[in-house]
Formats: C-alpha cells, sequence, structure tokens
C-alpha cells in the first residue's frame, strides 16, 4: 500500500502540487490522470523521492516519511526499492544488454551475486516475454521492447509499487498494446500501481480507481468506473469529453 497526507511542492511561486492525500491499498491500480501541466510526473517523482516536496508523509508498506525533513540515506534507499518507477523515455543503461539491465539491480541494491542475477534477470525477461533478446543493446530494441525492459527492471527489486509515468507515450501506437498487455498481466496482484496515463481506455481496464487531477489539485478520486462513466465534477466530464 501507498499512503500520501498532504503533499505540497512549489517551484519558485508556482504551486505545483497542493496538499495532495490519498491511499491506495496493497494490489490495486491507481490510474492519475489529468491535463497537460497538472502535476502528474511531479507527484509521482515527489513518491520515490526523485523531487523533495515541500510538506507530506509518506506511508509506503512499513516505511513512513516525513518529506519535509532529510531524509537518511538508508530510509532513502529504502523507499527507492519499495517504489519502482517506470519511466516515459525508458531510462536504460544503453551500454549495458537487455539481461544486465535488469541483473544490474539486482546486484547493486539487493546484493546477489552476478550468476543469481543474471538467473533471476533472465525469468523477468520471461515474464514480459523479451528472452530473444537477452544479449541485445537497448538501440537494437524497439521502443516497446525498451519499455518491457524497463518493467522487468523494475519488478526486479520487488517493490511494493510501481509507479509508471506515462509508460506508452513515446511509442507508436502498434507497439503500445504490447506495453499494455504486459502491465495488465502484472495487475491486482500484490503489486500496487500508480499509473499516469493519457490512455483512457488502458485506465479503464487496468485501474480500479482513477485519479483526476488539475492544476495541481485533486479534483475527483473514485472507483475507475464511477470516474469514466459518470464523473461527479464538471471539469472531469469536460477532460475526458476532450478525449474521446
Ligand atoms: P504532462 O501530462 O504534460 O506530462 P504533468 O501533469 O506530468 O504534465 P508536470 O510535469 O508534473 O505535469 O508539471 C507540473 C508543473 O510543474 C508544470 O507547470 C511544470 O512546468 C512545472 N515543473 C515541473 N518540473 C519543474 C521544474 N523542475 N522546475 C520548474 N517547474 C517545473
Ligand atoms: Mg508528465
Amino acid at each position: 500500500m501507498i499512503k500520501v497526507s498532504g503533499l505540497s511542492k512549489s517551484f519558485g511561486k508556482q504551486a505545483v502540487l497542493q496538499q495532495i492525500s490519498f491511499e491506495v491499498p496493497r494490489g490495486d491500480v491507481l490510474a492519475l490522470i489529468g491535463p497537460s501541466g497538472a502535476g502528474k510526473s511531479t507527484l509521482l517523482r515527489c513518491l520515490n523521492l526523485l523531487e523533495t516536496s515541500d510538506t507530506g508523509l509518506l506511508r509506503v508498506g512499513d516505511l513512513n516519511i516525513d518529506c519535509s525533513q532529510r531524509v537518511p540515506s538508508k530510509t532513502l534507499q529504502q523507499l527507492r526499492q519499495a517504489t519502482a518507477m517506470v519511466f516515459q523515455n525508458y531510462n536504460l543503461f544503453k551500454n549495458k544488454t537487455a539481461l544486465d539491465n535488469i541483473a544490474l539491480p539486482l546486484i547493486t541494491a539487493k546484493g546477489f551475486s552476478s550468476t543469481e542475477a543474471r538467473e533471476r534477470a533472465f525469468q523477468l525477461l520471461e515474464r514480459v516475454d523479451l528472452t530473444k533478446q537477452a544479449s541485445q543493446y537497448p538501440a537494437t530494441l524497439s521502443g516497446g521492447q525498451q519499455q518491457r525492459v524497463g518493467i522487468a527492471r523494475a519488478l526486479a527489486l520487488d517493490p511494493e509499487v510501481i509507479l509508471f509515468d506515462e509508460p506508452t507515450s513515446s511509442l507508436d501506437p502498434e507497439r503500445v498494446a504490447e506495453v499494455l498487455s504486459v502491465i495488465k498481466s502484472l495487475a491486482h496482484r500484490d503489486i500496487t500501481m500508480i499509473i499516469s496515463t493519457h490512455e483512457i481506455s488502458f485506465a479503464r481496464q487496468v485501474a480500479n480507481q482513477i485519479l483526476f487531477m488539475a492544476d495541481g489539485q485533486i479534483i475527483e478520486r473514485g472507483q475507475a468506473k464511477a470516474v469514466l462513466d459518470d464523473a461527479s465534477h464538471e471539469r472531469t466530464r469536460r477532460f475526458l469529453q476532450q478525449l474521446t
């Protein structure tokens, strides 16, 4: 589970996140939707402390963090392991093979031996259907394949939560489905997921909760079907209408 209470963040005078509070129970999938500039990426980055917020309490599994305080490096490391991030532009190590991109965090963060790490990495490649590409470098993989390596790498840390920031928005339309199907295969197991996305049909298929935000505020949050089919707020309805 992940719980956020009173998270706020400003860049200079601009309040980018204002008193954000929500909770995602273990195994739930929350889709984060909202217009460009709403603060979705900033929120995800604050959740794994890639960005420091000004105020806010964060609870991930057993970890409790006060975002307004300096976080000890051990806690930071634990949080980063508990909240793996999958980025829009994949962020793979270019000079490492698909297999080694996954094996590396197992060695550095989990203390696996090189042999153990590569065995586990191979199993994770099986899970995203990429064993044939194990020894290829990112530049020789399609965007969809690179993103699936990114997802396998996130899974390697055995995280409590996976944070996806628009995982399909850099992909050609014909590659989107393969990545969405991998994410769907992970949904509603032990892993909690927060997925920022503009793909409303995907959000409908995979998410049980929807959080709509605009101008750094939560406008509406609720069961996916209820929000998507019968939003309470005019602003949510307008946003959804524009997309369809
Ligand atoms: P998109 O759908 O386009 O990805 P988003 O909802 O992810 O948008 P953010 O990237 O979180 O939006 O940006 C929220 C606001 O914060 C924007 O106004 C952006 O310009 C501002 N912002 C983000 N990062 C920084 C930064 N490092 N310095 C200053 N302003 C920033
Ligand atoms: Mg964004």
